[in-house]
């Protein structure tokens, strides 16, 4: 049950609200300004608010939220249900025993690493992040809570790059995003 009443009473366009940065951080990369929507209160009170629907219909029961943009997204959510927040964050930045996972980014490699005693066994897990490019950053989340022996059942991102098929790295559970490019 949410804290908060919420319909989402209309669409909103948000391809033609988010930025697109040509040629950063390399050239060709076509880079999705997520700003555009956290500046926008009204964007962003939509984004939240379908997130919410989709958390609530999937009985998610924690928000396993991706370092760093994930997180804006994934506090206002948890915030908004009461649910738990917990983060899979790049590496050296968690103290504790970790479970840790490389994978490859549409522009680089990177190392993903989350608490053990975050996620319990057992888990409905809701991956949040900004955007879904390759799939290796939410592949490599996934792949922390299987260790963990919970379950994934949401990935969702405000942004997908449909050409990079980045779902297809996420076979086992509902991938759901607001802007499709
Ligand atoms: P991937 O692992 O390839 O799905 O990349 C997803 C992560 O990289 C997200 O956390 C994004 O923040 C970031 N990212 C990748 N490509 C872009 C892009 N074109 N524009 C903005 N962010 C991106």
């Amino acid at each position: 049950m949410s804290f908060y009443n919420h319909t989402i009473s209309r669409v909103m366009d948000l391809a033609a609200i988010i930025r697109t940065i040509p040629d950063f951080p390399k050239p060709g990369i076509q880079f999705k300004d997520i700003e555009s929507i956290t500046e926008n209160p009204e964007a962003f009170r939509y984004v939240i608010d379908s997130f919410s629907d989709k958390v609530q219909e999937l009985k998610v029961d924690k928000l396993l939220v991706l370092d760093a943009r994930g997180f804006l997204f994934g506090a206002a959510i948890g915030y908004k249900e009461g649910l738990p927040i917990v983060m899979a964050r790049k590496k050296g930045k968690l103290g504790g025993e970790t479970v840790t996972e490389s994978y490859s980014l549409e522009y680089g490699d990177a190392t993903v690493e989350l608490q053990k005693t975050a996620i319990s066994k057992g888990d409905r897990v809701a991956i949040i992040d900004d955007l879904l490019a390759t799939g290796g950053t939410a592949s490599a989340a996934s792949s922390l809570i299987e260790k963990l022996d919970a379950h994934v059942v949401l990935c969702a991102f405000v942004i997908e790059l449909d050409a990079l098929n980045g779902r297809l790295q996420l076979p086992d559970s509902e991938v759901h995003s607001l802007v499709h490019f």
